[in-house]
């Protein structure tokens, strides 16, 4: 029975649905799972069994599947105002959300802009920097500089600031041209020559180039490469030094998958050191505005993994640039569900879980899954175990006889062992719910070690 509800809803599913980032002919031969509920952190399909969403479904999930909290406060904002548009009408949760993400930056980034999912705030980035440049008399400011393996969404703007093949070259005649410069990524250990490189870029071509665009502390779609907060602190510096923009693409890594709220205030001044005791509430003192991004966009995490929402938080100066009696002038920018008080309610609740020591659970959460993958690190098949925060990842070591489709075999042998990963390329990565404790963590780190005998011995 439950065998061929399966069955049907597989076949319905590749007839009708068009599957994201899924060659649809190989789909044929590794159909969908057809997931019929969540609880926690596990999904259910349709026989029972059950699958730990370790990469809290596309980085998305906080605390965890059909969270009672969330879904109280969506469900009473359903009741109360699903939704209006936000032009020539506002609401308490917009306002409520902008006042308390405003307050975790110590009012650096004081205005905030709402957009739909990630890719959309980096489109509502380019543009306003862009603009604010050219209402300010510098029109020639329109150029944009990205990190190598940098990713922020596949729309035609977003693409043309992302830097991974698979997404890019199909559509690469259409995107405008950006400026590709070398990751910090530790390991290569190159942080230095890429902060050469930037400068030498900069200082060649700020009159022309509006921003520079960044995933803080770790790049994810690049294999979740990690680097310094040392690096953002220099680019800060080189970024005011030389006139231009800098965007932090917290998309990813922000609602404190990295040990604090926004993964940049691990640079700012008086910040506790990677890994340490991260403050629990925000504006670390002695940081001043000029220490923040110039624009700092948030999605994913925003809403626990219940409704879709992005948004652009900017400064002051960025602000005023478009103030002015001239329409044109004004940042004219929309989406039909901008500020969606649904999306808005479900954020809300998701600050107020920080509000409430979030941070601090997730210290001991990553301690947990330190310790119960700290094996791995001596284990040959296994290069760069690294970690950080609620973000671990480690390489299949080079020396490791090549498997074909790696990531796609692991997937499914990882479904025989109640784990639901997905591997980026020869890089394995969990990004789990906020929801470990040291089980959890030991479970994890079973499933991950059985999968990669599973794979690496059929191999
Ligand atoms: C996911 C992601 C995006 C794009 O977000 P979508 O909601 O998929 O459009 C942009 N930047 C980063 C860093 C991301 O991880």
């Amino acid at each position: 029975m439950s065998e061929a509800v399966r069955q049907d809803w597989q076949r319905r599913s590749l007839a009708a649905v068009w599957h994201p980032c899924t060659q649809m002919a190989r789909a044929q031969d590794v159909p969908p799972l057809p997931i019929a509920r969540g609880e926690g952190p596990w999904l259910f399909d349709h026989d029972g069994r059950r699958y730990f969403d370790a990469n809290s479904s596309w980085w998305v999930n906080l605390f965890g599947h059909a969270d009672r909290a969330l879904n109280d406060a969506i469900k009473h904002q359903l009741d109360t105002l699903p939704h209006v548009m936000l032009a020539g009408c506002t609401h308490e949760p917009a306002v409520r959300l902008a006042e308390r993400l405003s307050a975790r930056t110590g009012g650096a980034l004081g205005h905030l802009f709402f957009g739909s999912d990630g890719a959309s705030a980096v489109e509502i980035a380019l543009k306003q920097s862009f603009h604010s440049w050219r209402n300010r008399g510098r029109a020639d400011k329109r150029e944009f500089v990205c990190l190598k393996n940098g990713y922020h969404g596949e729309t035609i703007g977003a693409l043309a600031v992302t830097d991974v093949a698979i997404f890019r070259d199909a559509y690469d005649p259409l995107l405008m041209r950006s400026h590709i410069v070398a990751s910090p990524d530790q390991r290569l250990g190159n942080e230095a020559q890429a902060l050469d490189e930037m400068r030498a870029l900069l200082a060649a071509r700020h009159d022309h180039i509006a921003a520079v665009i960044v995933e803080p502390l770790v790049q994810g779609a690049a294999g979740m490469s990690m680097y310094a907060p040392s690096y953002l602190k220099a680019l800060r510096a080189l970024c005011t030094e030389f006139s231009v923009h800098l965007i932090a693409d917290e998309i990813a890594v922000g609602c404190g998958r990295t040990g604090t709220f926004f993964a940049w205030e691990q640079t700012l001044p008086g910040a506790a050191p990677a890994g340490a005791g991260a403050s629990q509430t925000s504006g670390t003192p002695g940081a001043g505005p000029g220490d923040w991004p110039d624009f700092l966009l948030l999605s994913k995490g925003i809403t626990g993994g219940t409704m879709p929402l992005s948004l652009v938080l900017t400064t002051d100066e960025v602000y005023a640039a478009f103030w002015s009696q001239d329409v044109t002038r004004g940042f004219l920018h929309s989406h039909s569900y901008t500020g969606n008080p649904l999306a808005c309610a479900a954020a809300n609740a998701v600050l107020d879980r920080f509000d409430a020591g979030q941070l601090a659970r997730n210290q001991q959460q990553a301690a947990w899954l330190t310790e119960a993958f700290a094996p791995l690190a001596d284990d040959a098949r296994v290069a760069h175990l690294r970690q950080r925060g609620m973000i671990l990842a480690f390489d299949l070591h080079p020396k490791t006889p090549p498997v074909e489709r790696f990531a796609e075999k692991f997937h499914l042998a990882a479904r025989r062992h109640e784990l639901l990963i997905r591997p980026i390329g020869q890089t394995v990565y969990l990004m789990p719910p906020y929801l470990i404790d040291a089980a959890a963590a030991r479970f994890l780190a079973d499933a991950v070690r059985a999968t990669l005998q599973e794979v690496l011995h059929a191999a």
